[in-house]
């Protein structure tokens, strides 16, 4: 049984004060939770009085992306370190959004996280599939090919994978319990055919993800946790969501 990993992706929402608001609340609600690794992932600007509150706190800190440079004339970019040195432990790299609006390629988000992972930071790498994808039956041709191009000359080692279909992103329209858990029992059986320590590698199911529907997806046997942007703004409901994968 892996502990189970709830994280949220705040996207470009929050200024500094409010989430030093969020973090104020959000803590006594989940300090005695010890069974579920939380992560929070503001805007890069909020990471640093984020880092400040959160420690010593049971929540971990991330970021929403990470440039595949070490440093130099990369203007608007943050690099590892940087993320390091703020107090981040953990990047998320492949999100949808940053593929469809920033045209990130596998490619690249492969050379994202070779870095990342080389400089010491652990990731959650998103993929998932369009609507159009799944209603041709694409999906897991899709999924390989991310997998593939994302994870090319890597290892498994510090590496989350959030499954997030793209149509279950922001719509209300969660994946239903089963068409989750049966995507994440491809990738787990992708990862177990190409690498080593697959049976270590929490897969988070992203999409739509709140309180009302956490418990149902954490019940099966392959969710290990979930990636959460609109149900985490909130302090309420993002600890119920962790309330609701704790226990599992
Ligand atoms: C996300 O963007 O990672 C996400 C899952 O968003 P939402 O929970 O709002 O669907």
């Amino acid at each position: 049984m892996l502990k189970p990993f709830i994280a949220a992706n705040w996207k470009m929402n929050k200024t500094s004060q409010e989430t030093e608001e969020f973090i104020h609340s959000f803590i006594p609600l989940v300090k005695d939770i010890s069974d579920v690794d939380i992560l929070l992932a503001p805007a890069f600007i909020s990471i640093e009085s984020a880092s400040r509150l959160l420690k010593s706190s049971n929540v971990l800190l991330g970021a929403q992306n990470v440039y595949h440079e070490e440093s130099g004339a990369f203007t608007g970019e943050i690099s590892p370190d940087m993320l390091l040195a703020a107090g981040c432990s953990h990047v998320i790299i492949g999100h949808s959004e940053r593929r469809e609006y920033f045209s990130e390629t596998d490619d690249i988000v492969n050379k994202k996280i070779k870095l990342a992972r080389a400089k010491g930071l652990d990731v959650i790498l998103c993929i998932g599939e369009s609507l159009e994808e799944r209603e041709s039956d694409r999906t897991f041709d899709v999924l390989d090919g991310q997998l593939s191009g994302s994870l090319k000359d890597l290892s498994l080692e510090g590496i989350t994978i959030a499954y997030e279909p793209i149509w279950a992103i922001g719509t209300g329209k969660t994946a239903t319990d089963e068409q989750a858990n049966e995507t994440h029992v491809f990738i787990r059986e992708w990862l177990g055919k190409n690498r080593e320590g697959s049976e270590n590698v929490r897969i988070q199911y992203g999409g739509s993800v709140k309180p009302e529907n956490i418990k149902g997806l954490m019940s099966q046997p392959e969710i290990d946790g979930a990636l959460v942007g609109g149900a985490s703004l909130k302090p309420d409901s993002f600890a119920k969501i962790v309330a609701g994968a704790s226990g599992k």
